[in-house]
């Protein structure tokens, strides 16, 4: 998973930092928590292509020096959460290329028959400079012989396989694509800034809105949307499209002030804990805590069903970032993350409630730490299913045997052991789905019923470990 951002102005001035002005500011404050390995921007000036690229935050690539002197008609932008390839700032997007076609790309997503195109073009005597999936669809579009752009991207995706949404920048515009089954989302936004209007594409709304503007629509699967100062035009790169959106967005991945399909985020999550204590019906605990900040939605919606008391029991440092994205020492970060307030778990019964659990070794220190601060007893409400598909198309759980609940066999008994709380409950699938209350065929579901929308080998699952 990565966030991706594209500006472009609906009118020409190549003296404008608009583009690259809302671009930077979405990534460092919209859709920072996409990805924290790396951030880029590419822009065009005067027809040439510039990328701007470094290691961490979006803040500590992009300083006010960079914004004012960045002119553009467009621009784009990438955050990065690394699958395949590790964290080197090779790795890092936009990826540029001049070959026929002079292109930057920003994915998110990930591509499952990378080792056999990367073989096929390096016979061809290509010779890559980073190890991500992301430079052999740059190399692709850059070096097809088709004789437009439009073309040669469509060329391109119909090469690859696997999640991808694209943003796509040349001498002359920004293109835009969802793969065909969508599994990454796109949306198109526009916004009146300084009273120049330009058009943005963004993995969320949540980055149009913030800013002042309005998302128009999701991009569809298989689109492919073209922006032109002054024009916008949309067609296709496939026939057989249908939506397969990851549901980890709405379990985890997207900030509660984004929406999905017509879903607001923070609702679906305040429903899913409201169908947690549905499905579990009485509960003989004193306090719900829910742990900061992706199970805070749904222990507001279990409390309010349940009519338990919601308490504010683990303060969250602010000044370090999210666990697990971040792939320095994990052990060492849960213990900085949270820190209990004695008063709210000393001596009682606590309900915790969180989106869900993955590997199993966050949620354990927790538990451990919940004890160690006196807590009576510790029940464990998580508001999605047992994680037991690793993913191959965008979370970094290529490795099954990472997944506790597949490691233990989908044994909640022995899950709840190998944690040490006193209970634990998963919401149901079909309470997942009751939550979203959209049709589930629209949705990947593989982490948590293995159901590939994507024929995945044994090969291209080795590839990503
Ligand atoms: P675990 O106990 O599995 O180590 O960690 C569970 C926590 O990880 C939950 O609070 C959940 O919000 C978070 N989480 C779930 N999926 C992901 C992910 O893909 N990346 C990150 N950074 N955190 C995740
Ligand atoms: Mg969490």
């Amino acid at each position: 998973m990565c966030g991706i951002f594209g500006a472009c102005l609906n009118k020409e001035d190549a003296n404008s930092n608009i583009p690259v002005l809302l671009t930077a500011e979405s990534l460092s404050f919209y859709l920072q928590h996409r990805g924290q390995e790396s951030a880029g921007i590419a822009y065009n000036h005067n027809g040439s292509i510039q990328v701007k690229k470094g290691l961490g935050l979006a803040l500590q690539v992009f300083d006010d020096k960079f914004i004012q002197r960045s002119k553009s008609n467009f621009a784009i932008g990438h955050v990065r959460y690394g699958t395949t390839g590790g964290s080197s700032l090779a790795n890092a997007q936009p990826q540029f290329k001049c070959e026929k076609y002079a292109v930057a790309v920003a994915h998110n997503g990930n591509l499952v028959n990378t080792n056999s195109l990367r073989s096929k073009l390096e016979a061809k005597g290509v010779n890559f400079s980073s190890t991500s999936d992301t430079e052999i669809i740059a190399v692709l579009i850059a070096k097809s012989q088709k004789p437009t752009l439009e073309e040669a991207i469509i060329e391109s995706c119909k090469q690859i396989k696997g999640s991808y949404s694209l943003i796509i920048l040349s001498n002359d515009q920004i293109f835009g694509v969802r793969d065909p089954l969508g599994i990454r989302p796109l949306m198109l936004g526009k916004i009146n800034y300084n009273n120049v209007e330009t058009y943005m594409l963004s993995s969320e709304d949540c980055a149009f809105t913030n800013l002042g503007g309005v998302k128009i629509r999701d991009i569809a699967p298989g689109e492919l949307i073209e922006i032109r100062p002054s024009s916008i035009r949309s067609s296709t790169i496939s026939n057989s499209c249908s939506e397969k959106l990851c549901i980890f967005e709405y379990v985890y991945f997207s900030r509660p002030d984004s929406n999905l399909l017509g879903r607001s985020i923070y609702g679906v999550r305040k429903k899913m804990g409201i169908e947690l204590a549905k499905e579990i019906g009485n509960i003989n605990i004193d306090s719900i805590i829910g742990i900061p900040d992706s199970g805070l939605p749904a222990a507001i919606g279990f409390s309010e069903k349940s009519e338990i008391p919601l308490n504010y029991g683990l303060i969250k440092n602010r000044y370090v970032g999210r666990t697990f994205i971040s792939p320095i020492n994990r052990a060492s970060q849960v213990q900085r993350k949270l820190s209990p307030l004695v008063e709210e778990i000393k001596n009682k019964k606590i309900g915790i409630v969180d989106d869900s659990i993955v590997r199993g070794t966050t949620t354990k220190k927790i538990v451990k730490m919940l004890r160690d601060y006196g807590a009576r007893e510790i029940h464990l409400l998580i508001a999605s299913p047992p994680v037991i598909g690793p993913c191959f198309f965008g979370i970094d759980t290529a490795d099954e045997m990472e997944l506790i609940a597949h490691k233990l066999k989908n044994n909640v008994s022995s899950i709840r052991n190998f944690i040490g709380s006193d209970s634990l409950h998963y919401l149901s699938l079909q309470g997942l789905a009751r939550a979203i209350s959209l049709p589930t065929d629209n949705f990947c579901m593989a982490c948590f019923n293995r159901h590939y929308p994507i024929k995945v080998s044994l090969k291209s699952k080795n590839a990503l470990a």
